[in-house]
């Protein structure tokens, strides 16, 4: 028996979500799922709530039917979390952790302490897709579910890129192209294609970008009125901090974007020399050693400061040096 079909037992309603602001692997194992539980199993009553639906991510099957509000009366026999390392990331459906009958959480993040009643977490996978897809019986996943499945491998992994990509990672992903989806499609809509803004707005933060610590971190500022002149939001800026990241001899890129006045959301990536998710968890984030975020308060010269103190410290180390 396949690990789901014990998840599901005695199950007649569920209810699926992701994480606040979702991206490519929240979005796609949230669909994934819901799609494989509304293709082989009927009987059950199954609603995904998504906080809102970028567009990479149209090409999904029934992705119309994700709920952005969500329904607090209703009591779920069944909710499951995907992609979310902790109670304050989960989106719209935070509150149904307190009413349904059984919580489940599908993840990858290596901060993720297990806050649900049975923890699916696997730090070692590359997504929560890949988690999800160990989780099925791969006989009765179809290519709406596959091209979901997929979605959130390419956009976890870089394309195959990043170091979180594993020889199961291909081999998951092999048999998802087995299952005849639109591989080349999918990898162009939901990681490389931009808008005309999107690539203005990431030519000039590359243009303004600063480097510290002697050229081994860059930093990436986005202020409000910037995302306002756009008129592009938050989730248009997937992909500006891994460019910083690709600078040659760079090992830590920050990309600071203001939420509102003195709040910054900060999104780190790092080379093997950094552990970022350590630096991030200070101060109340998460995520992967070498992809993680949080929010902060203050100028960007103090997050920048705060911050630059850690990873000069991780630096410093691997030079043998003490800070
Ligand atoms: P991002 O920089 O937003 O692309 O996020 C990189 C990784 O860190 C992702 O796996 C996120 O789930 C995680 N992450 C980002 N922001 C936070 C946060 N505030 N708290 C916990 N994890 C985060
Ligand atoms: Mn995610
Ligand atoms: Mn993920």
């Amino acid at each position: 028996m396949k690990r789901i079909d014990e998840i599901l037992c005695g199950v007649k309603t569920t209810a699926i979500a992701g994480h606040v602001r979702p991206d490519g692997d929240c979005t796609g194992s949230c669909m994934g799922l819901y799609l494989y539980l509304k293709e082989n199993y009927p009987q059950i009553q199954v609603d995904v709530y998504l906080e809102e639906v970028r567009p990479e991510y149209d090409h999904i099957s029934k992705i119309d039917q994700a709920k952005c509000i969500c329904d607090e009366e209703k009591k779920y026999d069944l909710l499951i979390i995907l992609d979310a390392s902790s109670k304050d990331r989960v989106g719209v459906a935070a509150s149904l952790l307190d009413t349904a009958a059984k919580t489940v959480c599908i993840d990858h993040h290596v901060t993720n302490l297990g806050y649900c009643m049975v923890n699916h977490v696997s730090d070692k996978a590359s997504s929560s897709c890949e988690v999800l897809f160990d989780l099925l019986d791969e006989e009765k996943i179809s290519s709406d579910c596959a091209a979901a499945l997929y979605t959130g491998i390419v956009t976890d992994t870089g394309v195959f890129q990043y170091s979180c990509t594993s020889p199961h990672t291909m081999r998951v992903a092999a048999k998802l192209m087995e299952m005849g989806i639109p591989f080349s499609k999918i990898i162009d809509r939901a990681f490389f294609q931009k808008t005309y803004e999107q690539n203005q707005l990431m030519g000039r933060t590359l243009m303004e970008s600063i480097m510290i610590l002697d050229k081994r971190c860059i930093i990436g500022i986005v202020r409000q009125r910037e995302l306002d002149f756009y008129g592009l939001t938050p989730g248009d800026m997937d992909g500006i901090v891994n460019q910083l990241k690709n600078t040659k001899g760079v090992h830590v890129a920050l990309f600071l974007y203001e939420l509102k006045p003195q709040v910054f959301k900060v999104s780190m990536r790092s080379d093997e020399l950094v552990d970022v998710s350590s630096i991030a968890a200070v101060y109340g984030g998460g995520g992967h050693v070498r992809a993680a975020g949080c929010t902060m308060t203050g100028s960007p010269y103090d997050v920048i400061n705060n911050i630059s103190l850690y990873i000069e410290k991780q630096l410093l180390s691997h030079e043998g040096k003490n800070a």
